[in-house]
């Protein structure tokens, strides 16, 4: 298996009927939504049967995309969820390096004896793929996605797979802001504009339709959570249970907080961690060559990318700060 086996991949598309099921991580972002729904749109052109399917409940600022209403969530529809992994003939994952980040049907993924291919851009996948289109050169698994379609058979990209890819890139790179950002990131974008998408509308659909309490949330988290290690060149914020509570918190509303803490002159890592029932959920963010995956991985047993990665914690919050404290001293960053 090397990172690239995209040949066997296009004739594994291009032969007989089958039945894939199209899965992404838990707590989908536009990036895991996007390549996702791009996937299931081109399955379907090619003849087959394809579903897509998440471990819980995508924000509601990804409604509008194609098919979102169709995809099946696994914490609400578990005997779809199970049905789709079981009758599938291929299962295809998006945008995740690690199986259990499906949560609470990653021992079906895992029991199943169907073919399991991977799209990806993170650090270190897992070894059950038996084919991969996986680099971490890109901005997002959409860029690769669209890498893919084009160089097979560019006739098959339309504007409703442009809409979804173009949500993955833009949300993945913070409006084209950091990540792997390349030439080649804006030329697929400019690509994507050919096909009919409109930027405009798109980016009023995901960045600006916030709801009253989840920007107050963002004013909570800047005033009221946030410490500034200035010595560490370090933020840290964090929510609690009460917190997110009051201010009526919804799938996708801490979205975009922990990146705050970069914009601060000087600050060079920011965390955020946010008190959810079962665990801490905790987001890593860095500038340049500050890699904050080391951190996700070697303390929390998380990981991603080396700007942007996270982890859960199962313990209390002040621990989990604590921790991350901790790391700062020990480790070179
Ligand atoms: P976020 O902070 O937005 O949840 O995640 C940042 C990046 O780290 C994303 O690319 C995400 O896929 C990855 N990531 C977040 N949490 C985890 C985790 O618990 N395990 C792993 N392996 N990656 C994670
Ligand atoms: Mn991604």
């Amino acid at each position: 298996m090397n990172n690239s086996d995209k040949n066997q991949i296009w004739d594994l598309f291009t032969s007989d009927k089958k039945s894939f099921c199209v899965i992404s991580h838990t707590n989908p972002d536009g990036d895991a939504m996007g390549s996702a729904l791009a996937m299931k749109l081109l399955l379907k052109k090619l003849g087959h049967e394809a579903e897509v399917l998440v471990p819980n409940i995508y924000p509601d600022y990804y409604a509008w995309l194609k098919d979102a209403d169709k995809i099946i969530i696994g914490d609400e529809q578990r005997d779809k969820a199970v049905d789709c992994i079981e009758e599938a003939d291929i299962l295809l994952f998006m945008d995740l390096n690690k199986v259990r980040r499906v949560e609470g049907l990653d021992e079906f993924l895992l029991a199943s004896d169907a073919p399991k291919i991977l799209f990806d851009h993170h650090v270190g996948p897992d070894e059950v793929f038996k084919l991969q289109f996986a680099r971490t050169d890109v901005s997002s698994t959409c860029e690769l996605v669209y890498e893919f379609i084009s160089e097979f058979d560019k006739s098959l990209l339309d504007k409703d797979i442009a809409d979804c890819l173009y949500t993955g890139i833009v949300t993945d790179t913070g409006n084209y802001f950091h990540g792997n950002i390349t030439a080649g990131t804006f030329r697929i974008t400019a690509d994507l504009i050919d096909l009919g998408i409109d930027v405009l509308e798109i980016n009023q659909k995901v960045y600006n339709t916030f709801s009253e309490s989840r920007i107050r949330m963002l004013g909570h988290s800047l005033i009221n959570r946030m410490e500034v290690l200035h010595d560490k060149e370090t933020v840290v914020m964090y929510l609690t249970k009460d917190d997110l509570k009051k201010f009526n918190d919804q799938e996708g509303d801490t979205e975009g907080i922990v990146n705050y803490g970069l914009t601060i002159k000087g600050i060079k890592i920011s965390a955020l961690f946010i008190e959810r029932a079962q665990y801490i959920k905790i987001s890593f963010r860095s500038e340049g060559d500050v890699n904050v995956n080391q951190i996700a991985v070697n303390y929390y047993d998380g990981g991603g990318h080396k700007n942007a990665s996270g982890a859960y914690f199962y313990g209390s919050i002040e621990d989990a700060i604590l921790r991350f404290k901790q790391a700062l001293n020990e480790i070179e960053l």
